[in-house]
């Protein structure tokens, strides 16, 4: 029996969170025995160059030295103390420093949890019930967030999944991402009841889509003209497209933030942070309960304080040589699909870039799934006999980290060129 035979009969499909069983690309999942820079190396020590970076958390390579000796120090301190310690404050204030938008901050275990506490947490503080989101825009798993109704002004949400009774997502609105004119409907349809807007403000979960700049203002100044919080899910873009994130580039202070992946350096994490009149309202100094057995882990600090340091202490050449390198590879994958007469759409921005195999340029989840999946699924599998890990499905971001090399740049260029002269064939 097979590794993946044996999972599959003691985990849910094999695996421990779903996009890992690698449905979309028609083959078994990779089992890795470790990590190092830019490479992972699987069970059969077949050796890959990464570009999913543990979906996110891996912008300084697997394995970093110096995050590893942090992690080591620290877990012969203890690995749990059920009360204060001082690396959590030390934690806000570097998250602080780089996020002025975050005056007060939540560390909690996962995005999913950060996204679930700020529904309460602006429903609470705005006294208003309902929260628009953004199709194709993920926000973890949690029940109000979950939903994807698709097209319509406002459509009210239909629960993604079963198990979530309509009542729970009876207020979560849904509008297409790039969309102001459904989102003022939304807005005009129910002016004073819209507790927050969540945005991914470059979304990594549709495939990699860039918002119109534009539309972020206009969905601030909505936002201001009802009351409304601006809640930016900062989990995979955040210390990622640019040190100070999304909403540095686009110079937009949303009210409140929610962070993950990178602040754990790998292990498993989360924040909401935000207005300190806001944040202030969780309990113990508020009425909104959140609470976590886990939450500030000193192990989980101390591996996400090394490499939010690193980030912050190398920003200036660490951002650029990661944009650099993504420009170079989506320029070179355009004229290397316009060779093969291979459909492409690509965007990058710092770390993070996406690709699509569509003529039309992809601003929205509609056309998103309207680009072509079964070339995706032939070049990442043929990608993956080349020794080149993309995220396996159309609908994920690719990462890039410190540890990639002109080396693996050239390498993967040409295992493009070889893909897409395969895909030219079929
Ligand atoms: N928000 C965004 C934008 C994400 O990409 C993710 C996960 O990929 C989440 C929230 C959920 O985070 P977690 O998987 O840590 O629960």
């Amino acid at each position: 029996m097979s590794i993946f035979e044996q999972a599959q009969t003691l985990i849910p499909g094999g695996v421990n969170s779903p996009v890992r069983a690698f449905d979309a690309v028609g083959q078994d999942p990779l089992f890795i025995k470790s990590a190092q820079g830019a490479y992972l190396i699987d069970t059969h020590n077949r050796q890959f160059i990464d570009y999913v970076g543990g979906f996110g958390p891996m912008i300084l390579g697997h394995a970093n030295p110096l995050v590893c000796d942090a992690i080591s120090k620290a877990s012969h301190h203890g690995l749990s103390y059920g009360t204060c310690h001082p690396l959590e404050v030390k934690m806000a204030q570097l998250i602080q420093s780089i996020m002025p938008s975050i005056e007060m901050l939540r560390m909690v275990n996962s995005g999913t949890e950060a996204a679930m506490t700020a529904v309460r947490l602006a429903r609470a503080s705005t006294k208003k019930n309902k929260i628009i989101k953004f199709t194709g825009c993920y926000h973890g798993h949690c029940d109000a967030l979950l939903v994807d109704a698709g097209s319509g002004a406002a459509t009210l949400g239909i629960p993604s999944s079963p198990g979530i009774p309509q009542a729970t997502t009876a207020d979560t609105l849904t509008v297409e991402y790039n969309d102001i004119d459904r989102l003022s409907a939304a807005f005009l349809e129910y002016p004073d009841d819209i507790a927050a807007v969540f945005i991914e403000p470059i979304c990594g979960n549709m495939g990699f889509v860039l918002p119109n700049p534009e539309f972020l203002n206009q969905l601030q100044a909505l936002c201001q003209k009802h009351q409304s919080l601006l809640v930016f899910d900062e989990v995979m873009t955040g210390f990622r497209v640019a040190l100070g994130g999304a909403q540095s580039l686009y110079d937009i202070t949303p009210d409140i933030t929610i962070l993950g992946k990178i602040i754990g350096g790998g292990l498993p994490v989360g924040a909401i942070g935000g207005k300190k009149s806001i944040l202030s309202q969780l309990a113990p100094s508020g009425p909104v309960y959140q609470a976590g057995t886990l939450s500030g882990n000193p192990i989980t600090l101390a591996s996400g304080y090394a490499t939010l340091s690193i980030c912050k202490q190398e920003a200036h050449t660490l951002y650029p040589q990661l944009n650099d390198y993504a420009k170079v590879l989506t320029s070179n994958i355009k004229s290397l699909a316009k060779n093969y007469h291979i459909p492409i759409q690509t965007a990058f921005k710092g770390g993070m870039f996406g690709l699509f195999f569509t003529d039309t340029p992809v601003t929205n989840y509609t056309q998103a799934k309207g680009a072509n999946n079964a070339l995706f699924k032939q070049f990442f599998q043929t990608m993956l006999a080349q020794g080149i890990y993309l995220p396996p499905s159309p609908f994920e971001a690719c990462f890039i980290s410190k540890a990639h090399t002109q080396d693996e740049l050239n390498h993967t260029l040409n295992a493009i060129e070889q893909a897409f002269s395969c895909l030219k064939s079929i």
